[in-house]
């Protein structure tokens, strides 16, 4: 869809081999304000359509060389073909040639010779459908943003996690191989947003949010806000060894923000505990038990002093203590 002209002075292509026929209708649709640019046959309506993305194409079905039918099926494997609407104008009404001609991708047909008023009223409604449908899809993608993304940090949000989730699971359960899962939460967050606000904290989070982020590096790694001030990261192809090695820097690396947090119990910085658990994901089996092996390594952290990680096993568990900040 090209946005370089206004609605009323839309871009209208007319593809013809016969020059009194282009000339016929430029007349006419001129006369309806629109802007015109011609093509003799399929191979120039091709290039015209690429150099100048037109609004509309009135495309003749019987010219040599190319025809209009596969000039038609060509200009929907182009980059803006899939949302500019193509008039079929043909003297063939049979059925089998109307049929061709929505085979082939054409929006609407219409026969020779041409009645001026319908095609006055069909061009200016494609162009409106293909305008709206347009809008549409934009407001769609940016929908698909909003839902994807945690607002106030920027990172995934909970349902885009639940999503990857899932979806790394069964990859890496189809391919057996490890997928690991840090859940981290901000210690003491009450009571530093008691301490320093709630637009600190939020502040706070996205500081937080953004360094996790920054840590992580590979392609497939994901980094979601999991709930208030939890983060969790999805490690596809990752074994346990290499998941606490993330976890470990995580921490270290929230530690040395130097958020400062006076009523932190841990420092008088803001710190992290995590949690990791590690699978290799088994045909069938839920990957819930996973996410709460991660979070009852979590909850181990919380007990055995907060600003460390542990680690979550089927079997058995232990914990890994990290040097405070600054001591
Ligand atoms: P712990 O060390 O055990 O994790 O203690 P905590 O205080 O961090 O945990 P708790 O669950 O008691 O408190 C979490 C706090 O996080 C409470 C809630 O108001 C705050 N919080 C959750 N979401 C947001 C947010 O979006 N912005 C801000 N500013 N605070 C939030
Ligand atoms: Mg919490
Ligand atoms: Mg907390």
């Amino acid at each position: 869809m090209k946005t370089t002209f206004q609605e009323d002075q839309s871009l209208v292509l007319i593809v013809d081999d016969e020059a009194f026929i282009r000339t016929q209708l430029r007349l006419a649709l001129e006369r309806e304000g629109y802007q015109i640019a011609e093509a003799k046959d399929g191979k120039e309506a091709l290039n015209i359509f690429q150099q100048l993305h037109p609004n509309i194409v009135l495309l003749d079905a019987i010219m040599p060389g190319m025809d209009g039918f596969e000039c038609c099926l060509q200009l929907q494997s182009l980059e803006q073909g899939k949302y500019t609407p193509i008039l079929m104008i043909t003297g063939l009404e049979d059925q089998e040639s109307v049929d061709h001609a929505f085979d082939v991708g054409a929006i609407d047909y219409v026969t020779k010779p041409i009645h001026w008023p319908v095609l006055r009223q069909r061009v200016k409604r494609l162009i409106q459908q293909s305008q709206l449908q347009y809008k549409l899809e934009l407001a769609n993608q940016e929908l698909q943003r909003l839902v994807t993304i945690d607002g106030l940090t920027q990172v995934a949000s909970r349902r885009r996690f639940e999503e990857y989730f899932a979806q790394e699971w069964q990859r890496m359960a189809r391919d057996q191989l490890p997928l690991s899962l840090i859940l981290c939460d901000v210690d003491y967050f009450k009571s530093y947003n008691d301490t320093y606000g709630h637009r600190a904290g939020d502040r706070c989070l996205q500081k937080v949010a953004q360094a996790i982020k920054d840590t992580v590096k590979r392609p497939a790694d994901l980094v979601a806000r999991y709930g208030g001030e939890e983060f969790a990261v999805i490690l596809p192809k990752t074994e346990m060894s290499g998941a606490m090695v993330l976890a470990d820097k995580i921490c270290s690396v929230v530690r040395r923000l130097a958020i400062p947090h006076s009523n932190s119990q841990v420092s008088g910085y803001v710190t992290i505990s995590a949690g990791v658990a590690t699978d290799i994901p088994q045909p069938g089996s839920d990957f819930q038990e996973m996410i709460a092996a991660a979070d009852r390594a979590l909850y181990q952290a919380k007990i055995d002093g907060r600003d460390r990680f542990q680690q979550s096993t089927k079997q058995s568990s232990s914990t890994f203590s990290i040097p405070r900040w600054g001591t």
